[in-house]
């Protein structure tokens, strides 16, 4: 789950962090009253989505005087912002943070991460700051280091710490300030189940401040369930309709861009289901995972998932009864095919427990299914179906 740069920053600061002050704003009405709050005279508007890259695409603004400020804020509030991470739709802006500007004299970069090859927590520092870090990584490789680190209670140690933010060639003062960053950031992975929180830029204003300018974290899912605080972050403004309306029957869905809606049990046999009807010259609609113990309730939303996206002229089935027994998910297509009007044709491959059962309940119904023998027939009919 991701949260936004304003929440990011709440949470460094509670951890000891440095960063700048700022406000929140939902609605150009909040200014007023939010702005006295802070006692700077520069500004900076920054729009609020999930998504990094703002500054080069009208998200980050310097506002000079407070009388500009609500002007921007209008122009800003409300705007499709399009960056290299938004993808080509953009993502409109529905909140903004106003921040005390900062006289950057240095940018760099600082990113904390969960290193699942290595089950060590890597960090990585460049001097490259304030720009795109996997052009960095590409063209001056030299200018980034990563450090990983054993995971222990005490954290990262003095020597670690040394090394993480050796390439900043900072002074004693501000030595200590980093140093006190990076064991805030571990803190923050360990206590927040966080898996990455990078720091783009980390900056040195003219005055000699180690500050976090930018700031982008993201927490483990899988344990979300143990930190409510960090769930309550959660906008669902930011997130994919379809995608959050899988998540609350617990079903894995990713839309893509084909013209096959795939419902399977198991990561793999989906990833092997989409290939298959790529080898038939069609491209998948989705990824939908419906897992193991699939009740008739999760199946019949999956069922609806899919055809919610208009792109979808077929449908393809494959499940592989383990758990998940063909004939729950065979009274889980029916129910759903019964409440939606069906207007696409549909595959089904069921193989595993109870698959017979499966078969004779589809067989018997009255909506039109066309069953086949294995993945490959299954592809091939529904590829020359939708022809
Ligand atoms: P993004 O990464 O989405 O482009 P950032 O928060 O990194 O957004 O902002 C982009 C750039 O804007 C930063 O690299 C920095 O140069 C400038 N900037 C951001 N916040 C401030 C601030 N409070 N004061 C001064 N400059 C800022
Ligand atoms: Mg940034």
């Amino acid at each position: 789950m991701n949260i936004h740069e304003h929440q990011a920053k709440e949470i460094l600061k509670k951890f000891g962090a440095p960063v700048s002050k700022g406000v929140v704003i939902l609605s150009i009405e909040d200014i007023n009253k939010e702005i006295t709050k802070l006692n700077s005279k520069k500004f900076v508007l920054k729009a609020q989505i999930h998504a990094g890259g703002r500054g080069k695409a009208g998200g980050v603004k310097v506002i000079k005087s407070i009388s500009d400020l609500e002007s921007e804020a209008k122009k800003m509030m409300g705007k499709i912002l399009i960056t290299h991470q938004t993808g080509p739709e953009g993502k409109e802006v529905k909140r903004l943070y106003i921040e005390e500007a900062s006289d950057i004299s240095k940018e760099f970069y600082l990113s904390c991460l969960i290193d699942r090859e290595t089950s060590k927590i890597a960090f990585i520092s460049s001097t490259e700051g304030g720009m795109d870090i996997e052009k960095v990584a590409s063209e001056t490789p030299d200018k980034i280091i990563t450090n990983k680190i054993d995971l222990s209670d005490e954290g990262p140690s003095t020597k670690e710490i040394k090394k993480i933010i050796s390439i900043f060639q900072l002074n004693e003062k501000q030595k200590n300030i980093a140093s006190r960053l990076i064991k805030s950031l571990y803190e923050i992975i360990i206590k927040k189940d966080a898996i990455l929180i990078e720091i783009n830029p980390l900056i040195i204003t003219a005055t000699g401040e180690l500050v976090c300018l930018d700031a982008k974290m993201n927490f483990d899912d899988n344990a979300i369930f143990r930190r409510p605080e960090i769930l309550a972050l959660r906008d669902l403004n930011e997130e994919d309709p379809a995608e959050f309306e899988a998540s609350k029957f617990d079903l894995a869905y990713i839309k893509l861009n084909g013209s096959i809606g795939c419902m399977v049990n198991g990561a793999g046999l989906a990833m092997a289901t989409m290939d298959i009807i790529k080898l038939y010259g069609k491209e998948p609609a989705n990824f939908l995972d419906v897992g193991g113990g699939a009740t008739k309730e999760k199946v019949a939303a999956a069922f609806k998932l899919i055809l919610s996206d208009k792109n979808v002229k077929g449908i393809l089935i494959n499940i592989f009864g383990g758990i998940m027994r063909c004939d729950v998910l065979a009274q889980g297509v029916l129910d759903a095919a019964k409440e939606i009007n069906l207007t696409v044709p549909l595959v089904v491959r069921l193989a595993g427990t109870n698959f017979k059962e499966g078969k004779e309940i589809l067989d018997k119904s009255n909506i039109k299914i066309l069953s086949a023998s294995d993945l490959n027939d299954a592809a091939k009919k529904i590829v020359e179906t939708i022809k």
